[in-house]
């Protein structure tokens, strides 16, 4: 009779699902790089590559008060940034929790909540000791607007909505100009400030992290979703020649690239996994690349593998598993939670699925969601690293190398993601892939945007 597979037989298995050879690493990169050239060149396309009117980097000089508003994937913030020049700034900041109401009600409701908030934090800080607003008759604050999904903008304070992402569905606002959205919702409740400059957070994090160390060049998201900008010369945006913008400016791209392999699936190596996060996500096709990446669907990717395991009869034999059946209960921050477990017994996995899933489990079953973990987490961030070589290849980056500012809680917060991004380089283009480094960019989305405001102000 046949033997009974062990763990590690099965780990094996995913070994080979989840492994990204170089060879095929290289091959993405080449799909990459043309989905690059085609978004630049034509409009409406899978990765859109969208124009952002932010013409080239800070100097590191910008000074003044800003105010920000970030609408991520998970969180509102709201921010003052006080810009010092000289590459340093200050900021006191807001965080509020959306619920899921929020991000599937209704569009304007969404930007009434994100001037609500506003309002909120102008009247607690805008007040000197005995309550007293600090601020002047008809004083006007200017403000950033960062807004992380994909928009078209013909101006720097105006975008209309493409298609939300990360899981967000509020009615009534794709195909619509969010900036008169929320600029509606600020009038509403009469706040004074005007909103200058609409961006993306992969923009902001490009600009601030410039702003802080000018080595950067590129600046990519690790957060709910994952996004990157860079800056590109107008002459090589074939799609924005008719607006006579010299071809020696520079304008950032905001890529978009997690959408790239969208709809046929041509280029990414998906498992079943992938597939059915795919399959069950509010917009099926979309994201491809996204969805083996991004802190929202790591997770899910690991929770499916488990209930699969469940179903063979391999997995948490004889207990009752229903807590681990439901979606999304797995949240990536246990992955990196497990993938830090230092002990022998990885007493922090036992206390994740006992606390949370109500299920015991034994050593060797900890030991391959450890390695399950890292091997999900270890193709994240190879894929990210292919997205960066396209960049660096495609604007010849490699041999001067560069710095890739970098955000987001996967970023900052999955153990080894960095290293295993530059790992991911290195296979890539060998030896000289040291010279591409990321780092971590510190609150780039709301500072950026106060940078981008100011520097839309000096240009006006
Ligand atoms: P956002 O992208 O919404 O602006 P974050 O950068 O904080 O905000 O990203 C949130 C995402 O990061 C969520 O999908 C969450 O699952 C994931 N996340 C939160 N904590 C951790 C962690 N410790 N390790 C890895 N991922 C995490």
């Amino acid at each position: 009779h046949a033997t009974k597979k062990t763990m590690a037989d099965h780990l094996r298995k995913f070994e080979q699902l989840f492994t990204l050879t170089p060879q095929r690493m290289r091959m993405i990169v080449e799909a990459f790089k043309e989905t690059l050239a085609l978004g630049l060149s034509q409009p409406g396309q899978i990765v859109p590559m969208i124009p952002t009117f932010v013409f080239g980097y800070p100097t590191g000089q910008e000074t003044g008060e800003y105010l920000a508003v970030d609408l991520g994937g998970t969180n509102l913030r709201i921010c003052l940034v006080t810009l010092q020049g000289k590459g340093e700034f200050e900021i006191t900041q807001s965080k509020y929790r959306l619920t899921e109401e929020q991000k599937q009600g209704d569009g304007q409701q969404l930007f009434d909540f994100c001037a609500q908030c506003l309002k909120t934090f102008i009247d607690t800080n805008y007040v000197d000791e005995d309550g007293k607003s600090t601020l002047s008759e008809g004083q006007v604050l200017p403000l950033g607007f960062t807004f992380s999904y994909p928009c078209s903008q013909e101006r720097i304070d105006h975008g209309v909505l493409i298609r939300w992402t990360k899981g967000f569905g509020a009615g009534d606002t794709e195909g619509r100009d969010v900036a008169a959205m929320f600029n509606k919702s600020v009038d509403d409740l009469k706040i004074p400030v005007k909103m200058t400059a609409l961006i993306n957070d992969t923009t902001g994090t490009l600009i601030a992290s410039h702003y802080v160390n000018p080595r950067t060049k590129i600046a990519v998201i690790f957060g709910t979703g994952c996004n990157a900008a860079y800056m590109e010369r107008v002459g090589d945006i074939p799609k924005i020649k008719n607006l006579g913008i010299d071809d020696d400016a520079e304008m950032a791209i905001n890529c978009e690239w997690g959408a790239f392999d969208s709809f046929k699936h041509e280029h990414l190596p998906r498992t079943k996994y992938d597939q059915i996060v795919d399959e069950s996500s509010n917009k099926v096709g979309e994201q491809a690349f996204e969805k083996l990446i991004s802190g929202r669907y790591l997770g899910e990717i690991l929770r499916l593998v488990l209930c699969d395991l469940i179903d063979e009869g391999v997995l948490f034999l004889g207990q009752n598993t229903y807590k681990l059946e439901t979606p999304y209960v797995l949240e990536t921050a246990f992955l990196s939670l497990m993938e830090s477990d230092p002990t022998d017994e990885l007493l922090m996995i036992i206390g994740i699925f006992s606390h949370f899933f109500a299920l015991d489990t034994t050593l060797a079953e900890r030991q391959f969601f450890k390695a399950l973990a890292k091997l999900i987490g270890r193709r994240a961030a190879r894929l990210s690293a292919c997205g960066i070589a396209a960049i660096v290849s495609k604007k010849n980056y490699l041999e001067e190398g560069c710095s890739v500012g970098a955000d987001g809680s996967l970023y900052n917060k999955y153990p080894h993601f960095a290293d295993r991004v530059h790992e991911g380089l290195q296979d890539i283009f060998g030896e000289k892939g040291k010279n591409i480094i990321t780092h971590h960019a510190e609150d780039g989305s709301g500072v950026g945007s106060s940078i981008i405001a100011a520097m839309t102000k000096i240009r006006k």
